[in-house]
């Protein structure tokens, strides 16, 4: 057992072991009670367990924000970055060391603020990685203040009167940025639905992008409220090649028949019309990721100091 307390997997020092959901669990949650970010959690455990990823080539990467203190909880490698840096600095880990798992959690103020511009691009760069987005509607670690997926006239600390303006919607824009290769949406309060996407997004070769409808009970109650409460609110993207959960559709009795290969009916499905639409809008194998057709030559240090050298004596004096 090593620090990271899992088997030295394929270093030869130590027997394959199994690893169960709480060799992956790192420090207690410190998130509030009835926050979603603990669903969230659990429902990565289960993925790491089912698929027994080795931590040590494991990488969980963070901006700044409730969720962000994800890596502090998953005995993983983790990097807990700047506010809405994750994106630029899981796309270098994932070019440096390919054969490293990268998940990227984000909250909404980190991802669609600050980090927009990052997130624009890495969309377009489509590296092989999951991006996980907890949606909650709000800067929750700062205490309350009006994010840019705020619905319009949610009151904060910020906009005391409510948001002026309608909320960003992240499903939307992210369909809209050439090289879109997999956009899902769930819920926290769906623990299997949850799995199956995180599953469905870790199995997609390119850079799988997942808002998370997540309930903040300090700032945002309301938020999701009445899609938990009523599932005449909530409408299942069905298709055998979406993200199935059988028993899902027996509460959610209204499904949509939708092809993820479908990007124009996506977009349709993505605007704002008061459902909640749970599932993959949009899955494509055929884009490029970025470490795929990257074509910079591996350099070894000798050869990297020479060229630099060289660069240098083109300003001596
Ligand atoms: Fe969760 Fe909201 Fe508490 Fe942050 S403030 S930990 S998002 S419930």
């Amino acid at each position: 057992m090593n620090e990271l307390g899992c088997s030295l997997l394929g270093s030869g020092m130590e027997e394959e072991r199994w690893l169960s959901m709480g060799d992956y669990e790192a420090a207690i949650a410190r998130w509030c009670p009835g926050c979603g970010d603990h669903a969230v959690l659990t429902a990565m455990e289960r993925l790491l367990e089912a698929e027994q990823l080795p931590p040590e080539r494991t990488v969980f990467v963070s901006g700044i924000g409730c969720s962000s203190r994800f890596p502090h909880y998953v005995k993983t490698y983790g990097f807990h970055g700047l506010h809405g840096r994750a994106l630029p600095v899981a796309t270098g880990i994932k070019v440096r060391r390919p054969d490293l798992h990268v998940f990227v959690v984000m909250g909404d103020g980190d991802c669609c603020s600050i980090g927009a511009g990052h997130w624009i691009h890495t969309v377009r760069y489509n590296p092989d990685m999951v991006a996980i987005m907890l949606d909650n509607g709000v800067y929750g670690l700062t205490k309350n203040q009006t994010s840019p997926t705020t619905p319009k006239g949610h009151r904060s600390y910020t906009q005391p009167r409510g948001a002026y303006l309608p909320g960003l919607n992240p499903v939307a824009t992210t369909l809209g940025v050439t090289n879109a290769s997999f956009v899902a949406q769930t819920g926290d309060w769906l623990p299997d639905h949850l799995y199956e996407t995180f599953k469905a997004a870790y199995h997609h070769h390119g850079f799988a992008f997942i808002r998370v409808l997540q309930r903040c009970p300090m700032y945002t109650d309301d938020l999701f409220a009445e899609a938990v409460r009523d599932p005449n609110r909530v409408e299942l993207l069905l298709h055998p090649d979406g993200i199935k959960v059988p028993d899902l559709e027996q509460i959610y009795k209204k499904h949509v028949r939708h092809d993820p290969s479908d990007l124009a009916n996506a977009h349709r499905l993505a605007q704002e019309d008061g459902m909640v639409r749970l599932g993959l809008f949009y899955r494509s194998q055929s884009v490029p990721v970025y470490e795929d057709v990257r074509t910079v030559p591996l350099r070894t240090a000798e050869e990297k100091i020479e060229i630099l050298n060289e660069e240098l004596d083109r300003y001596a004096v």
